[in-house]
């Protein structure tokens, strides 16, 4: 798949990853609040010129707001163990952990995400995100930028994010809607098509081919919020 552009959801300009890293810097908000923010970037470590988005969060919110984000918008199928990597420490978070896991954790040393990203961020500096220790996601944390503005509705404020990266159906060309995930590679089919398939009916062969760097592990289906959903093709794209 080639790069991606994305969309700047301040002002709606359509760019590449490294112009919108630099625009945002000039057409963020500007607003009169005096919340300090960090402006963070955040890319898939697989594919990060395809799968990335910028966001705005308080500083003063912990590893835990920014994780419960990420999951929203991107990764969370059902609720795996999920960790930051900041040097030396891991700060873990398990929705529905075993004692089991909790001792093991201990053992390793991880430690809780209720820290405040202002305690363990740097502006420069590029810290892992990891979710899903079977299937890992991992995602490449940046913040970009530390100012003050409105605190964000929700706790989080999107500010741009890539396009919908296209897929050919391998039958017919046309963009695909969902994958087939016995395969390997996983194979792109287009609504028609997947149907044909044999092995359509067949619970969680066909997972939707949806804009997220988790598409295909898994069972992810994409967000459970319908307003976090943007699978939206290029504006200059013939598909
Ligand atoms: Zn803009
Ligand atoms: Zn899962
Ligand atoms: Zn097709």
């Amino acid at each position: 798949m080639q790069a991606t552009t994305g969309k700047c959801f301040v002002c709606g300009a359509s760019l590449s990853k490294d112009e919108m890293k630099a625009h945002l810097l000039g057409c963020r908000g500007r607003e009169q609040g005096d919340e300090p923010l960090f402006l963070i970037f955040v890319e898939d470590d697989y594919f990060p010129e395809i799968y990335w988005l910028a966001l705005e969060i308080p500083r003063s919110a912990t590893l835990a707001d920014l994780d419960e984000y990420l999951r929203h918008i991107w990764v969370d199928c059902c609720g795996h163990y999920s960790q930051f990597t900041i040097g030396e420490a891991v700060y873990g978070r398990r929705p529905n952990p075993s004692p089991v896991e909790l001792v093991l954790d201990e053992y390793a040393h991880v430690q809780p995400m209720d820290v405040p990203l202002e305690d363990v961020l740097t502006v420069g500096e590029t810290v892992q995100y990891s979710y899903d220790e079977v299937w890992p996601s991992v995602l490449r944390v940046t913040p970009l930028a530390a100012y003050s503005g409105d605190v964000p509705a929700g706790g989080v404020r999107l500010l741009a994010r890539n396009y919908k990266p296209f897929k050919p159906c391998r039958v017919c060309g046309k963009p695909a809607e969902w994958l087939y995930t016995d395969a390997w590679p996983q194979e792109a089919y287009c609504d028609e098509h997947a149907r044909q398939h044999p092995a359509w009916e067949k619970p969680n062969a066909f997972l939707p081919f949806v804009n997220s760097p988790r598409v295909g592990l898994c069972v992810y289906r994409g967000p459970k919020d319908e307003s976090l959903l943007f699978e939206v093709y290029p504006p200059d794209a013939e598909a």
